[in-house]
């Protein structure tokens, strides 16, 4: 880079889908990007990469976590596919071959060093300039945030509408 270049802000596009579990493993993906000076943008166009974040508890929700991947590659071609379908690596690289990297639910650092290994952080990024809300990014309205006291489970109660996933975890 030549000293008249302006370094630019690395830009994510983020996809979340299933259920709030899920939702609050985004929100902690994001926070920390957020922190790094990653700034999170609305349209696959404008960003630099794009985290998929999936859902793999029935097949619905894995033929549109796939469908997703799909269209983010189609739109963007740079594509990282996090949550719980990431532990269905194989079926995810058969049928998109080109999705750079996978990761499975709650592995929050391997996402985010899988978004470092394609678009770096500044390194003259300044936290204190890029202020993020001390309860960190969500994703939900303002007047309600959900709160995850455990990850995933070890029952199998009948009554439980994702004791799969959670058997799967
Ligand atoms: S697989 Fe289960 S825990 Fe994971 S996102 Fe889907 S519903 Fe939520």
């Amino acid at each position: 880079m030549s000293t008249t270049d302006t370094p630019t802000t690395p830009k994510v596009g983020f996809v979340s889908l299933g259920c709030p579990k899920a939702l609050v493993d985004s929100e902690r993906i994001l926070t920390q990007l957020r922190m790094e000076g990653y700034e999170v943008v609305p349209t696959y166009q404008d960003a630099d990469v794009v985290v998929v974040n999936t859902c793999g508890f029935i097949d619905s929700a894995k033929a549109e976590s796939l469908e997703v991947i799909g269209e983010a590659i189609k739109e963007n071609g740079k594509v990282i596919v996090t949550g719980c379908m990431g532990v269905e690596e194989g079926n995810i690289r058969d049928v998109h071959p080109s999705v750079l990297a996978v990761t499975g639910p709650q592995q929050y650092e391997q996402v985010v060093s899988a978004v470092h290994e394609v678009v770096p952080p500044r390194q003259d990024h300044n936290p204190l300039i890029d202020l993020v809300p001390p309860q960190g990014v969500k994703l939900t309205p303002r007047h309600y945030a959900y709160l995850k006291i455990s990850e995933g489970c070890n029952h199998s109660c009948s009554f439980c509408i994702i004791r799969r996933c959670a058997a799967s975890w």
